[in-house]
């Protein structure tokens, strides 16, 4: 008998998750130069990392040859310091997907079922359906999280509560004090994953205090990463904050080396360089408003974003994505998250964001 088959049902009928194309397999395919190619499909910071990042990095190569610290001391020690939370309240992951799935193997098993929006992050029913628990996709309003409608959705037997804010690949955002209702409307015995990988490119009017809430919330983790305005995608690490009582258990399923020497020492420094997080939204800003002029001016639609991306509609986007690959543009075709007539692009540099919009436009054109 196959071996494949000899896996559980739940497992087999994972669909993979299709991450971005590398640039060096584009240019492969295409016989395109890596040079000339743009990659706009991973929300990676086009400003690259902090110099501090990168210096604390290259510092810490030195103890490669020894396991890293199991407790990553000294970034838990930065975190708390920047989000004033106790050191047991911090549990680190390789990237911020490590921790969403530390969730999913301390809280979901067969027989149990977990939550999450139409459109929303691809992890959520990835993690929720490896443990064979029962993915309960809510409709979507708008391409958002219908809030009222996840909360009717909750059942006796629903651990895990998955909500994205901003949502990716929408960018679509909730502000907090819709979030903070329907926490407090949730099941005590339900974890609340407050996913906020976007959350450093809020505007200062966005933004809310969810940290604050954990105190009386010993269901809710809050998850952070330093993928996206920190620059560190390729280093993997991100964080989740919640009560003693909630990371504890999260800690048993963690391997114990999870997070690297090398990214714990560069996502402290990371955190410390304030200037390289404002510089990073100040050019997210000036890039998304360049991207919305431009589709603007191509008559597109697109969804509003509170992230580093945006979802633009292109009509046949399959199409338009072979014909902007041809070109040397990666941007991320998102119909697996049912949305075929939708290209997320991640904000780039000025000089990338043209490239794009004149990309898209050829593309357009010979569409029609
Ligand atoms: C990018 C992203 C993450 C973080 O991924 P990492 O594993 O930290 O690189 C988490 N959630 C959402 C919604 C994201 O878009």
């Amino acid at each position: 008998m196959a071996i494949a088959a000899q896996a559980p049902a739940h497992i087999r009928a994972i669909s993979p998750y299709q991450p971005g194309k590398p640039i060096d397999e584009l240019a492969r395919e295409m016989g395109l130069d890596p040079a000339g190619i743009i990659k706009l499909a991973s929300n990676e910071n086009p400003l690259g990392m902090s110099a501090a990042a990168r210096a604390a990095a290259a510092a810490a190569l030195a103890e490669v040859p020894r396991y890293p610290d199991g407790n990553g001391y000294v970034l838990k020690q930065a975190l708390c310091r920047h989000y004033g939370v106790a050191l047991d309240q911090v549990v680190l992951g390789n990237g911020s997907n490590d921790v969403l799935e530390l969730v999913a193997r301390a809280f979901l098993a067969p027989g149990c079922s977990a939550v999450y929006a139409q459109h929303a992050f691809a992890v959520y029913p990835l993690a929720t359906q490896a443990m064979g628990a029962q993915g309960i996709e809510v409709a979507a309003r708008d391409y958002a999280h219908d809030l009222a409608a996840m909360r009717a959705a909750i059942r006796p037997d629903t651990r895990v509560l998955w909500i994205a804010n901003p949502n990716n690949p929408t960018g679509t955002f909730h502000k907090g004090a819709d979030i903070e209702a329907l926490i407090d409307s949730v099941p005590p015995d339900v974890v609340v994953v407050l996913d906020e990988a976007y959350t450093e490119y809020l505007a200062p009017a966005q933004r809310y205090d969810c940290l604050s809430w954990i105190a009386r919330h010993p269901n809710l983790l809050v998850c952070r990463t330093f993928s996206k305005a920190y620059g560190l995608a390729g280093l993997r690490v991100g964080f989740g904050l919640g009560s003693a009582e909630l990371i504890d258990l999260l800690n048993r399923v963690r391997q114990p080396f999870n997070v690297s020497g090398v990214a714990l020492a560069a996502a402290a420094a990371a955190l410390d360089d304030r200037d390289f997080v404002d510089r990073s939204y100040a050019a997210n800003r000036a890039g998304m408003g360049q991207l919305e002029a431009g589709f603007a001016a191509l008559g597109l639609r697109w969804i509003a974003s509170a992230g580093n991306f945006i979802a633009v509609e292109v009509g046949d986007a399959a199409a338009i994505n072979r014909r902007l690959l041809a070109a040397g543009v990666i941007v991320r075709p998102i119909a697996g998250y049912g949305m075929p007539r939708h290209l997320r692009v991640s904000i780039g540099l000025p000089g990338e964001n043209a490239r794009l919009l004149e990309a898209l436009g050829a593309a357009l054109g010979a569409a029609t």
